[in-house]
C-alpha cells in the first residue's frame, strides 16, 4: 500500500507559565490509499493538535519539538506558510465538526465553493459555479442548481456537512482529516455521511484520518484505530484487534465501560479517574494512576510504544498480559 501520510516521533510543545506542555509525545503513524485511520481519545489527549499539525496550522503558543511528518514523500515540518497555503485543500483536507463556524454566513453556498476554484485555480466566474454545482451533486445535494444561491443557514445540519465536504474535496487532495465530522447530527443522518465519506474515499481513493470520541462510529467507519491519551498514541491495530482483543488497560477500560462499543454514541469519558495535567505529568506511564496493571516499573518508567505485530503496537509494559485478559472478558 502506498502511504500518504507519514508521522514519526511527532512532538507539540505549548509554551506555559509553568513550563513546557507536552500536548504531543513521541506519535507516529501512516495512512495509505483508501484508508481510514480512526484516531481517538478524551478531548485533550492530544488528537486535535496532531490534526491541526497535519494542516500545518500549529496554535500559535505552540510548537513542533520533534518528529517528521511527511504528505506524500514531501517533508513538511517548518515549511514557510506560503508553500501551505498550496498544501492545504490541494493535498490535504479538513472537516470540522461545525460547518457553520467554518461557512460563511453572508455569502452564498454556490460562492464558497466557486471561490476555491477561483482562488487556488484562477478558474473563470461561470466555469467555477458549474464545478460547483457538479460537486454539490456528487455529495448528494438535490437540485444542487438551485441550491447554489442558498445561505448557509438555509441547509439542514446533515446537507451544510455535505457542503463542507464539497468545499473539502473541490481540489482534489489525496488525505482528508475529518474531526468529529457526525458529532452533532442525529443517527440517521450520520449513518449517510459516513456512507458519502466512505464513497467518496473509494471514488478518488482518498486516505483519511477520522478524529473521534465515539466509538460506534469509529467501528463503522475505520479500517485501524490509533487510541490516544496524554498526548502519546497508546494502541494502534486495526478494528477488530482494538476492538477484541485491546492491548492497553486504556483502551480494554474504554471498551469494558460500554454495553456494546460498537454502538452509535458510546461515550469515552467512563473510566474511573481523571486524564493527567500534561504540565505536571505523572512519572512512568501517565497512565498508572487509573490503572488496575499497574506495578512498580509503571511508576518509574515510561513505556514507549513497542510492535507486538505488523501495524499492531501497545505503549505497555504488560500489553501481552491485557491481551490475555481481554481474550477472558
Ligand atoms: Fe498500566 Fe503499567 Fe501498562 Fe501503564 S505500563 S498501562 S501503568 S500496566
Ligand atoms: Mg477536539
Amino acid at each position: 500500500m502506498v502511504n500518504l501520510l507519514e508521522v514519526e516521533d511527532l512532538a507539540v510543545e505549548f509554551d506555559t507559565p509553568k513550563g513546557p506542555l507536552r500536548a504531543v509525545r513521541g506519535v507516529s503513524f501512516e495512512v495509505g490509499e483508501c484508508e481510514t485511520l480512526a484516531i481517538v481519545g478524551e478531548s485533550g489527549s492530544g488528537k486535535s493538535v496532531t490534526a491541526q499539525t497535519l494542516m500545518g496550522l500549529v496554535p500559535l503558543t505552540a510548537r513542533i519539538a520533534g518528529g517528521r511528518v511527511s504528505i506524500e514523500g514531501r517533508d513538511v515540518v517548518g515549511l514557510p506558510d506560503r508553500e501551505w497555503r498550496e498544501l492545504r485543500g490541494e493535498r490535504i483536507a479538513m472537516i470540522f465538526q461545525d460547518p457553520l463556524s467554518a461557512l460563511n454566513p453572508s455569502l452564498t453556498v454556490g460562492y464558497q465553493i466557486a471561490e476555491m476554484f477561483r482562488r487556488h485555480r484562477g478558474t473563470r466566474r461561470a466555469e467555477a459555479r458549474r464545478r460547483a454545482a457538479e460537486l454539490m451533486t456528487q455529495v448528494g445535494i438535490p437540485d444542487a442548481e438551485r441550491r447554489l444561491d442558498d445561505h448557509p443557514h438555509r441547509f439542514s445540519g446533515g446537507m451544510r456537512q455535505r457542503v463542507m465536504i464539497a468545499m473539502a474535496l473541490a481540489l482534489d487532495p489525496r488525505l482528508l482529516i475529518a474531526d468529529e465530522p457526525t458529532t452533532a447530527l442525529d443517527v440517521t443522518v450520520q449513518a449517510q455521511i459516513l456512507r458519502l465519506l466512505r464513497q467518496r474515499q473509494q471514488a478518488e481513493r482518498l486516505g483519511m484520518i477520522l478524529i473521534s470520541h465515539d466509538l460506534g462510529v469509529v467501528a463503522r467507519a475505520a479500517d485501524r484505530v490509533a487510541v490516544m491519551y496524554a498526548g502519546r498514541i497508546v494502541e494502534t491495530g486495526t478494528v477488530a484487534e482494538v476492538y477484541e482483543r485491546p492491548a492497553h488497560p486504556y483502551t480494554l477500560g474504554l471498551m469494558r465501560a460500554v454495553p456494546d462499543p460498537r454502538d452509535t454514541g458510546a461515550p469515552l469519558e467512563a473510566i474511573d479517574g481523571q486524564p493527567p495535567d500534561l504540565a505536571t505529568p505523572p512519572a512512568g506511564c501517565a497512565f498508572h494512576p487509573r490503572c488496575p496493571f499497574a506495578r512498580d516499573v509503571c511508576r518509574t518508567d515510561d513505556p514507549a510504544p513497542r510492535a507486538l505485530g505488523p501495524r499492531r503496537a501497545s505503549a505497555c509494559h504488560f500489553a501481552e498480559e491485557v491481551i490475555a485478559n481481554a481474550g477472558r472478558g
